[in-house]
């Protein structure tokens, strides 16, 4: 038997619907703050993530897939999502249209990470960007939208950490400090922070190595090198956040793995996996359109870890999968093909309906429709034929209503509509009801 490789995952029925749920509380929440959907491909050439990211960071220095396509190009199944959506903003010139542009996207995302509970090698994240605004409004709201997100779904203890990493002006002078205080701890650090402490200081910050957090001990921080500018900016996010009640926490050792950051850095971090951990990260990123050929741009963004979020949302909010709303229990093949025509209507009518298509007897039919977890069963024999009627039970109450059958499917549409027991979400609720509105969306 061919089995999964390592590090990746299948997200199976089940799971899968609780995922849906999430990219819809999501996408309906970003859609309300202006965000608007962008696809990007998996793949992309090597070079975008290189310089974007940053050649000394983990991720491009040993997690990247990369390979060379056949007529040698390199080329990189994406390790995030941010390269490509700067590059496609570019690419298009969506500056040229609308210099302000909020764009989200879903999807996975590739690093060849060590596999450990949480961490694979393929992921999903919900990402999104914001082009165009420099303000520290913006960097308060998205840190709002995304708290906002994560209290809708329940994740409730979550906290905002939250740095400045500066910017051109501000921070060589805090990376020769910080090259300066390294370099008398050389002996005391891991060897990719030895091999770093000169090209890329910064990323030491945040070596989880216990040798290198206690190395760390004292050493200069950011926040005190910070210009007047980049001050006023971290200073005005606190300030939002404050007044916007957002518990936030400062970290100065909080560098995030990836090059392109400029002043805000943030994570959002949960305790509800045990031990804290990040469900979501971003920042700003001023200088990166620019860097990529763009005009000059200031740009923020964040992206949610969605395998996380989802095992955090399954604690609580339990079984997602779809149960019929009826089964019909058909005896006889003049009573199946009646009850095949009312199953395929009532399907288009948005209800979930389900019957046997094996020719199974009653007993055995029953135990399917209990095995399904449909909330009403009902069974149509010759004798039902014969008195024009169904009777339809109520799995849970054991209650039996008899329906006349040339009314059937009008009474099961009536009594079923805006009462869709089996999805567990109000607004799975309105997305069907609407749907149902506006069929031809
Ligand atoms: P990053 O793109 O590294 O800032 O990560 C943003 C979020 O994506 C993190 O907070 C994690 O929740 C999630 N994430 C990053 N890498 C992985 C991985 N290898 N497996 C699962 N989730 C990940």
């Amino acid at each position: 038997m061919i089995q999964l490789i390592r590090g990746v995952k299948d997200i199976l029925p089940g799971d899968a619907e609780l995922w849906q749920y999430l990219e819809h509380q999501a996408s309906s929440l970003f859609e309300d703050f202006g965000f608007k959907n962008i696809r990007i491909p998996i793949m992309e050439r090597t070079e975008l993530f290189s310089r974007s990211i940053g050649e000394q960071t983990d991720i491009v220095e040993k997690e990247m897939y990369t390979f060379a396509d056949r007529g040698g190009d390199m080329i990189t199944l994406r390790p995030e999502a941010t390269a490509s959506i700067v590059r496609s903003y570019i690419q298009h010139r969506m500056y040229a249209v609308e210099p302000v542009q909020k764009l989200y996207t879903v999807g996975p995302m590739f690093r060849r990470e060590r596999p450990q509970k949480g961490r694979y090698r393929q992921f999903y994240q919900i990402d999104a960007e914001v082009f165009g605004v420099a303000s520290p409004l913006m960097d308060s709201q998205i840190i709002f939208m995304l708290m906002t997100l994560f209290s809708r779904l329940k994740v409730t203890d979550c906290i905002a950490r939250l740095n400045s990493l500066g910017c051109p002006e501000c921070r060589p002078a805090f990376k020769s400090a910080l090259s300066a205080f390294l370099a008398a701890r050389q002996a005391s650090l891991c060897e990719d922070c030895q091999r770093r402490s000169d090209k890329n200081p910064l990323r030491v910050l945040d070596c989880k190595v216990p040798a290198c957090r206690q190395a760390m001990d004292g050493a200069p921080s950011i926040a005190d090198s910070l210009c007047p500018e980049c001050r006023r900016h971290f200073d005005a996010v606190m300030q939002h956040l404050t007044l916007m009640g957002i518990p936030f926490e400062i970290d100065k050792n909080l560098v995030r793995g990836l090059d392109y950051y400029t002043r805000t850095a943030f994570e959002i971090q949960t305790t509800l996996l045990g031990a804290q951990s990040a469900v979501a990260g971003g920042g700003r990123y001023d200088g990166l359109v620019k860097m990529l050929g763009g005009p000059d741009t200031p740009a923020i963004g964040f992206a949610i870890g969605m395998d996380r979020l989802a095992e955090i949302v399954a604690l609580h909010l339990g079984d997602f999968s779809r149960r019929p709303q009826l089964f019909i229990a058909a005896l006889g093949s003049a009573c199946q093909t009646l009850a095949f025509e009312w199953v395929n209507r009532l399907n288009t009518e948005g209800i979930y309906a389900e019957m046997d298509m094996a020719d199974r007897g009653l007993k055995s039919q029953m135990k399917q429709a209990d095995r399904q977890g449909a909330a009403h069963v009902a069974i149509i024999g010759d004798s039902e034929m014969a008195a024009g009627q169904v009777l339809i039970r109520d799995m849970a109450t054991r209650e039996q209503t008899a329906v006349p059958l040339e009314t059937f499917t009008e009474y099961i549409v009536t009594r079923f509509d805006g009462l869709v027991k089996s999805r567990i979400s109000d607004d799975f609720v309105k997305c069907s009801q609407a749907r149902r509105a506006n069929p031809e969306e």
